[in-house]
C-alpha cells in the first residue's frame, strides 16, 4: 500500500489556514516579531509520517500515522494519540500546536505534540471480512499502539515525546506503550494499578472542564451554575465525566449526542444512570425517550453548550444559530476560524479549549514527575492542583480580553505566545 491518498504529502502542500493559526500571527505581529520568528513559533519542528503494518488474525494489515512534534522549547513534546477514521496531517499539527499553547497558557513544563492514526474500521471489517465486534477493535488499537511505541521508541525513551490518551485511545493503549518502553514515564493516562498511574487522571480532563465553566459562569458572569440547561456534544472519556461532575454541582443537562445519536429530557438527564447505561451499550442514543441530533442541540436555548467531542463542529454553516449564553470548547478546535468570528461579532463568550480541557495535560504533569518517584498523591490533590492552574489561567485570560477588548481565546493564545516565544529566545536564541 503506498502513501499517496493515505496521509497527505505536507511537502507539496501548504496547511490551510486554521483558528490558531490565524490567531497566532495576529498575536506574533501585536508582538512585533518578525515573520520568521511567527512562522517557527506557528509551524512544527519535526513530524514523523508512519507506515504502520499490524499483524492480526493470520493477515497483516497495515495504516498510517504521523507524529507531530510542535515545540519544546518550554519541555518534552507532549500529547495524545488519536485513532479515527479521518485523521489527517493538518488536524494532527493543529492539535500539536494547541497542546504548545496549552502547556504554555496554564504554565506546564511541557511543550506540545500530537499522534494522529487514521483507522476506518468499515475497511477493516471489509479486509478481515468479519462482523462488527468491540473486542476485535479494541485488540487492533492496542497492537498499533504497541506497533507505534515499537517504531518511535527513540523518541519515547529520552522523553522527547510523552504521548498520552485523546480520541481513540485511553488507558489500555496507554499500558501497551509502556510494555514497549519498561519506563512509567514514558508515558501518562496509565491504568489504575500499573506503575506509575496517578489517581484522577481518567477524570481530570472532565473535571477541569466542569470546574472552569463553574467559575466563568458564577466568577465571571455573576450567574449560577445551580440549575443551568446545559447541552454536551459527545459522551467519551471527556464528556461523561464533565456531565457527571456538572450534574454533582446541580447544573441541568437537557441534552446529549455522540456519535450514533442524542438523547433529550428538558427535566435533565440523570446521569449516573446513564455512565451504567453507557458501560454496557456503549452509546447515550435511547437512554431517552425523546432523541436529539447534534444540529437540534447546538440551536437549544442552553445556559451552556459544550461541543466535547471532535474538531470543527461549529462553523460557518450553525454558528449563528447557537443560542447559548456560553460555549465551552471542552474538545480540541471544536470551534473553527469562520464560526468564531460569528460568535466573536454576536458577543457569544468562549472558553478556549486551551483552558477548557487543560485539566488532562495539568494531570498528566503530575503523572509524568510522580512516575519514577512511586510515591502517589490523592486524587483530591490532583484535582485541587488542576483547579488552582485553571483558576490562574482562565482570570489572567478573562483580564487581558478586558483590558485590550479581545475575544478570550485570543487573549488566551497572547499568554502562551509571549512565554513560548521567550523559552525560544532562551533556548535557541532566535
Ligand atoms: P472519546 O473517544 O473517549 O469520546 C468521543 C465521544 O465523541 C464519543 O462519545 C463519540 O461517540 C463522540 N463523537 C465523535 N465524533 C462525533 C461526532 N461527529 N458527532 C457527535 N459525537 C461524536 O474521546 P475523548 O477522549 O472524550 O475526547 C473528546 C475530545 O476532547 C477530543 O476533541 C479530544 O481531543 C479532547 N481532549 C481529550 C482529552 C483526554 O484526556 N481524553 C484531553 C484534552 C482534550
Amino acid at each position: 500500500m503506498s502513501l499517496k491518498g493515505k496521509m497527505e504529502n505536507v511537502l507539496l502542500q501548504e496547511e490551510p489556514l486554521t483558528r490558531s493559526g490565524f490567531l497566532m500571527k495576529k498575536v506574533g505581529e501585536k508582538m512585533g516579531l518578525e515573520k520568521e520568528i511567527i512562522e517557527d513559533i506557528i509551524n512544527p519542528q519535526h513530524i514523523l509520517i508512519l507506515r504502520l503494518p499490524v499483524k492480526f488474525w493470520g493477515k497483516v494489515y497495515v495504516t498510517w500515522g504521523c507524529v507531530v512534534l510542535h515545540n519544546n522549547a518550554r519541555g518534552p513534546y507532549k500529547g495524545g494519540v488519536r485513532i479515527a477514521p479521518d485523521v489527517n496531517i493538518w488536524e494532527t499539527m493543529e492539535l500539536a500546536r494547541l497542546m504548545s499553547l496549552k502547556t504554555a497558557v496554564t504554565e506546564i513544563e511541557f511543550g506540545g505534540g500530537k499522534t494522529g492514526i487514521r483507522l476506518n474500521m468499515e475497511e477493516v471489517y471489509k479486509f478481515f471480512k468479519k462482523e462488527k465486534d468491540r473486542n476485535f477493535e479494541k485488540t487492533l488499537h492496542l497492537d498499533i499502539c504497541e506497533e507505534l511505541s515499537y517504531q518511535i521508541n527513540r523518541y519515547l525513551m529520552d522523553h522527547t515525546y510523552i504521548p498520552a490518551p485523546d480520541m481513540g485511545s485511553g488507558p489500555e493503549e496507554m499500558a501497551f506503550i509502556y510494555n514497549q518502553t519498561h519506563d512509567p514515564a514514558t508515558v501518562t493516562g496509565k491504568p489504575e494499578g500499573i506503575a506509575g498511574w496517578l489517581p484522577g487522571r481518567k477524570e481530570s480532563t472532565g473535571y477541569g472542564c466542569s470546574y472552569a465553566t463553574k467559575i466563568f459562569m458564577e466568577e465571571i458572569l455573576g450567574a449560577k451554575l445551580k440549575n443551568a440547561r446545559v447541552g454536551i456534544q459527545g459522551f467519551g472519556n471527556v464528556g461523561s465525566n464533565l456531565a457527571l461532575y456538572l450534574y454533582q454541582m446541580g447544573a441541568k443537562v437537557i441534552g446529549i449526542t455522540d456519535l450514533y445519536g442524542g438523547i433529550y429530557d428538558e427535566n435533565g438527564i440523570d446521569i449516573p444512570s446513564l455512565f451504567e447505561y453507557v458501560k454496557k451499550n456503549y452509546t447515550v442514543k435511547e437512554f431517552k425517550k425523546e432523541s436529539i441530533t447534534n444540529e437540534q442541540l447546538f440551536s437549544l436555548d442552553l445556559d451552556v453548550l459544550i461541543p466535547a467531542a471532535t474538531g470543527h463542529v461549529i462553523n460557518e454553516t450553525n454558528a449563528s444559530k447557537i443560542k447559548a449564553k456560553i460555549i465551552v470548547e471542552a474538545a480540541n478546535s471544536p470551534i473553527t476560524k469562520e464560526g468564531m468570528e460569528i460568535l466573536n461579532e454576536r458577543k457569544m463568550p468562549v472558553i478556549p479549549d486551551i483552558i477548557a480541557n487543560s485539566g488532562g495535560v495539568i494531570a498528566s504533569m503530575e503523572e509524568y514527575s510522580r512516575s519514577l518517584s512511586a510515591i502517589k498523591i490523592s486524587k483530591e490533590d490532583v484535582f485541587g492542583i488542576i483547579r488552582k492552574k485553571i483558576e490562574d489561567s482562565l482570570r489572567m485570560t478573562c483580564e487581558i480580553s478586558k483590558e485590550e477588548r479581545i475575544s478570550y481565546p485570543e487573549a488566551a493564545i497572547q499568554i502562551a505566545m509571549v512565554r513560548i516565544y521567550d523559552a525560544m529566545k532562551k533556548r535557541y536564541h532566535i
